[in-house]
């Protein structure tokens, strides 16, 4: 693993963020947060609207600094990183799956699942390609790598975005509602994905979702509230959660007309 020095995948002290810092609008929107994250963990954040999420997910994937505090990511204090090392950590280190799957559509499965290896080497070789294709066939696409990634469903296409936030072997993935775009079926199908990375390739994962499903699903959940993480518990059975939840919705009169809705 590319930049590991010993330590939890992720530390946060103390950290603050203000936007628009030292100026008369200025607003701080993080006061303060601390969090642990180990290696292979499978964690999810959650919160209302606006306590701040998106904020803490980019500072973690280092494309934004806090105004206070630290963030280690894999052992490496970012705060005495310059630019070019932030963005060589971030390159290595964190993987990111968004909601959408900000794929080239012109491009081939194959070819997108490239791009982060081409950024990170300049130039293609055959070593690149074989990556690119087993991890195609890691996410059941093996035999849609020719494919334009335009032409492929959205559950097919967010497979093919997971497959590249993978190509570098990051210690971290970070996904943002990564499918709150899909239709149920399709949802647990990468939900089930992400999971099945993590337990066979070790990858930590931190997942934002406001989908208390989802979260249910995971082995720890992170609660943000105005800013402040508010709790931080274990999921002590993950499985049991998910059955559970089927038993509700089973036994929910909307359950009928949801089936209706799905078929
Ligand atoms: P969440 O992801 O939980 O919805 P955000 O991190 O997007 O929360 O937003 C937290 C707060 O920060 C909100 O009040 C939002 O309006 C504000 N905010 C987010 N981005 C910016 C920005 N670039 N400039 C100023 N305020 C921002």
């Amino acid at each position: 693993m590319a930049d590991a020095k010993p330590g939890p995948v992720l530390r946060l002290v103390d950290v603050h963020k203000a936007y628009a810092p030292g100026t008369p609008v200025e607003l701080e929107v993080l006061h303060g947060v601390n969090l642990v994250v180990d290696h292979g963990e499978f964690a999810a954040l959650i919160g209302p609207s606006g306590s701040g999420k998106s904020t803490l997910l980019n500072l973690i994937g280092l494309l934004d600094t806090p105004t206070g505090g630290e963030i280690s990511i894999n052992g490496n204090e970012t705060r005495k990183l310059n630019d070019l090392d932030l963005t060589r950590l971030r390159g290595r280190s964190i993987g990111f799956v968004f909601q959408y799957s900000c794929l080239l559509p012109e491009f081939t499965a194959a070819e997108n699942v490239l791009m982060p290896l081409l950024a990170n080497r300049g130039w293609p070789d055959a070593a690149m390609t074989k990556t690119a294709e087993a991890l195609l066939e890691q996410v059941g696409l093996g035999p849609w790598q020719d494919h334009m990634a335009g032409d492929l469903s959205g559950g097919q296409q967010q497979r093919v975005a997971i497959a590249r936030a993978l190509a570098m072997q990051p210690a971290l993935v970070l996904a943002d509602e990564p499918t709150g775009n899909l239709d149920t079926k399709s949802a647990d199908g990468v939900f089930d994905l992400l999971r099945s990375v993590n337990r066979t390739l070790g990858t930590t994962f931190l997942i934002v979702t406001h989908d208390p499903r989802l979260a249910n699903r995971c082995d720890r959940i992170v609660e943000l509230v105005d800013g402040r993480i508010v709790s931080d518990r274990p999921n002590p059975d993950p499985v049991r959660q998910v059955r559970r939840e089927a038993a509700i919705a089973a036994s929910s009169p909307d359950s009928i007309n949801q089936g209706v809705n799905h078929e």
